[in-house]
């Protein structure tokens, strides 16, 4: 299997050639497709197998043919939740990179830093939030954020969040995404309390277990 054999648009396929990628992982194999198709997801999966190409890419290829019907101001149509600052960053280049002749903008918020130039850059407008969940509920809180437009939502190593004491924040989080969201779970280890989340957001989720 080659990503050209995936049902991938031009721009993307160019970014994924510059980077040298071929062959998509097991990961991306079975994900990209159901996600394409617009199912939920729920992924079983540890960082190194290519799980972040695996949600960019489809929530890419989606925004790319939803935001053309957009006009005036950009509005946050992808949300992807991540337990660390470094994980964020991470999420965030990936979209960058696989994005690149799209034309869509990224934006990556965590604490621990001025909110100011986070403020600041949500007020030009942003298409694709990446963020750690303590921020962006301060930010929600301060009216800064609106999660009414979201179509694509992730959450990212999830049992990380909950060993990280993040789970309530995303529970307050959840409550202002839209229901008629794509929604992905990603977690390495399902202990009871993520199982009865992923049950509680997810709706006949694709399961992928890597
Ligand atoms: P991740 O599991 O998302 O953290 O990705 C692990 C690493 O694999 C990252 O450095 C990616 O750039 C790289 N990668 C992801 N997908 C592919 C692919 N299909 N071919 C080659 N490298 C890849």
């Amino acid at each position: 299997m080659l990503f050209e054999n995936l049902d991938i648009i031009e721009p993307i396929q160019r970014a994924l050639k510059t980077e040298g990628y071929t062959k998509p992982t097991p990961i991306q194999e079975k994900a990209i497709p159901a996600l394409l198709k617009g199912k939920d997801l729920l992924g079983c999966a540890q960082t190194g197998t290519g799980k972040t190409a695996a949600f960019a890419i489809p929530i890419l290829q989606g925004l790319s043919s939803e935001s053309k019907k957009l006009i005036g101001k950009r509005q946050i149509q992808a949300l992807i939740l991540a337990p660390t600052r470094e994980l964020a960053i991470q999420i965030g280049d990936s979209f960058k990179t696989y994005g690149r002749h799209l034309g869509l903008k990224t934006l990556v918020i965590y604490g621990g830093v001025s909110q100011n130039p986070q403020t600041k850059a949500l007020g030009i407008g942003v298409d694709i939030l990446v963020a750690t969940p303590g921020r962006l509920l301060d930010l929600i809180k301060q009216r800064f954020v609106s999660l009414n437009h979201i179509k694509h939502f992730v959450l990212d190593e999830a049992d990380q969040m909950l060993d990280m004491g993040m789970i309530e924040d995303v529970r307050k989080i959840i409550k202002y995404i839209p229901d008629t969201r794509q929604t992905l779970f990603f977690s390495a280890t399902m202990p009871k309390e993520i199982g009865k989340l992923a049950d509680s957001i997810l709706k006949d989720p694709v399961k992928v277990a890597i």
